[in-house]
């Protein structure tokens, strides 16, 4: 098979202004394969045969020795045509059950019965993959670490790498290719989350998504700069951030609640057929408008008094400290009633790490709607 396309000048120009112009380019393939799987640099799912699975590596951006960083891409191509739905794994490199989620997802379709697209995205930030860390490792400056979640949509002119590889990624593979977007994650190494959605909730086509998740808990939230999530929201593509509990594990708990979910979403966007699911409606799901982060004043070992999903009381403890003698150096209380969303699984903390957050619906009138927002530190996902 021939798979890089032989164009004329006029057909070398076609192509050029296609990709200037995002949606609408052809599936441009490199030439190489790698595994089996051919390589593109561009993806337009409108190209590929209808009825089957394809996949592919997807080019990112070069490392210093000149080699490419690669992206697995799986897409499932109706039968018929329909909405095409983004399922994103991988920007955070710790966070495995995404991985997993998706997976199961993708395995229960058929496109000889789907009317529209899926396409599954893995490894998006794979140097932080290969070495299971949140951050994306550059060696410019002497060496520093970057969360890809903070870039997007990147710029493929930009000043490092990852600015650049998430600049490719949204505007080669994401953005030409979806109606709907779902950012898969987990909480960061150290931490854990419960089974959660950040949603953009006033948004009608966003709440219809997050509220097909039979899961525990949705925060009504505003976005945050630089991540996936708004980056696509901004770029007219309906988007949630979802958070499948901890890291570096298969949460075999959770990962059916979110499979069941994204399933439901499918229905809902109607790509795949029959009975809607369970959703947040049958799972009693706690909503909530804000955050309330209890940080550490001090350093020392951390003894959780609550644990993800604790209803708490205003003024409760959530957890005690202790230094190296034993001695309590500091009690934690929250400030406010709600549901424990993220907490501290690690015991030996530095002073500034989030102890727990709460959820909790906010009485200032300024988080109604979207939600509160969190400060840069306390933004967690
Ligand atoms: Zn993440």
């Amino acid at each position: 098979m021939r798979n890089t396309p032989v164009l004329g000048t006029a057909g070398a120009l076609c192509l050029s202004l296609a990709l200037a112009s995002g949606a609408g380019a052809a599936t441009v393939y490199t030439g190489d394969v790698i595994q089996g799987k051919r390589v593109i640099s561009q993806l337009d799912v409108a190209d590929l045969e209808p009825g089957k699975k394809h996949s592919f590596y997807f080019q990112g951006v070069q490392m210093g020795t000149g080699q490419h960083w690669y992206l697995p891409v799986v897409v499932a191509k109706g039968a018929k045509p329909g909405k095409r739905i983004l399922l994103i794994s991988g920007v955070h490199g710790d966070e495995v059950s995404p991985v997993d989620a998706v997976q199961r997802a993708m395995a229960q379709l058929d496109p000889a019965q789907m009317s529209g697209t899926v396409t599954a995205v893995y490894d998006v930030s794979r140097p932080a993959k290969e070495g299971v860390t949140r951050m994306w490792p550059i060696a410019q400056w002497g060496g520093q670490l970057i969360d890809l979640n903070r870039v997007w949509p990147g710029n493929e002119a930009g000043g490092n790498a990852p600015t650049r590889h998430a600049g490719l990624v949204f505007n080669r593979l994401f953005k030409p290719n979806a109606d709907y977007a779902l950012d898969f994650h987990t909480a960061a190494t150290g931490g854990d989350f419960a089974a959660f959605i950040f949603a953009k909730l006033s948004k009608p086509e966003i709440r219809s998504m997050a509220l097909l998740y039979p899961i525990e808990q949705i925060k009504s939230d505003p976005g945050y700069a630089g991540t996936l999530e708004t980056s696509l929201v901004d770029a007219g593509i309906p988007a949630l951030t979802i958070e499948i509990g901890g890291p570096r594990y298969f949460d075999k708990r959770m990962i059916p609640m979110f499979v069941e979910g994204t399933m439901n979403v499918l229905k809902h966007h109607k790509v795949i057929d029959g009975p809607m699911g369970r959703t947040s409606k049958e799972a009693g799901t706690f909503f909530g408008d804000a955050f309330h982060t209890v940080r550490a004043t001090h350093g020392g070992f951390l003894e959780l008094r609550v644990d993800l999903r604790s209803k708490v009381a205003a003024g409760q403890v959530v957890a005690v400290q202790r230094n190296s003698f034993g001695e309590i150096v500091r009690e934690y209380k929250t400030e406010v009633a709600g549901e424990i969303s993220t907490l501290q699984r690690d015991a030996m903390i530095e002073p500034g790490t989030r102890v727990v957050q709460v959820l909790f619906d906010s009485p200032d009138a300024k988080c109604d709607g979207d939600g509160c927002g969190e400060d840069g530190p306390d933004y967690v996902e």
